[in-house]
C-alpha cells in the first residue's frame, strides 16, 4: 500500500471545487489517510518548492502558493503516487488528457488545480513535510 502527498492549490480552493477534486482520488480507489487546509506561509512554500528554486519561475510559484489557503492530503491505495500523477494530468493544463483534474478545474501552467508528489523518496518527505505520525489514520 502506497501513500503520496496531494495539495489542492489556491486557485482550486478558491473555486469551490475541493469536493470535486476529493471526489476523483475517492472515486479512483484511493483513499483519504489525512487532510487538512492550510495557509502556507512564505517560508512553508519556499521550503517545499526548493527543489525549484534555481527554475525562473520560483518567485511567482512561491507567490501562487500562498495566495489563498490550500488542502493538503495524504493518498493511499495501490501506485497512489503514479495514479495521482494520472489523475491530475500534464502540469500545463492545455497539454493535460480530456477528463484528467488539471483538464477540468486548471486554467494555466502557474494555476493548475493540483500538486502531486512526483516519487516515492519525495511522497515520504512531503507527508513528513505536513503531518506528523499521529495525525494519519
Ligand atoms: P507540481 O509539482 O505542482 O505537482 P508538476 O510536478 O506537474 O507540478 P513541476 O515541474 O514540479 O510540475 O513544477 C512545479 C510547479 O511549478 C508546477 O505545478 C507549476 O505550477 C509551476 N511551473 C512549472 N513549470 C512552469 C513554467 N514553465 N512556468 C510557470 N510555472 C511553472
Ligand atoms: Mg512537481
Amino acid at each position: 500500500m502506497e501513500q503520496t502527498l496531494s495539495i489542492i492549490k489556491p486557485d482550486a480552493v478558491q473555486k469551490n471545487v475541493v469536493g470535486k477534486i476529493l471526489d476523483r482520488f475517492e472515486t479512483a480507489n484511493l483513499r483519504i489517510a489525512a487532510s487538512k487546509k492550510i495557509q502556507l506561509s512564505k517560508e512553508d512554500a519556499e521550503a517545499f518548492y526548493a527543489v525549484h528554486s534555481k527554475r525562473p519561475f520560483y518567485g511567482e510559484l512561491v507567490e501562487f502558493m500562498i495566495s489563498g489557503p490550500v488542502v493538503v492530503s495524504i493518498l493511499e491505495g495501490t501506485n497512489a503516487m503514479s495514479l495521482n500523477r494520472e489523475l491530475m494530468g500534464a502540469t500545463n493544463p492545455k497539454e493535460a488528457k480530456t477528463g484528467t483534474i488539471r483538464a477540468d478545474f486548471a486554467d494555466s501552467i502557474d494555476a493548475n488545480a493540483v500538486h502531486g508528489s512526483d516519487s516515492l523518496q519525495n511522497a515520504k518527505e512531503e507527508i513528513a513535510f505536513f503531518f506528523a505520525k499521529k495525525d494519519i489514520c
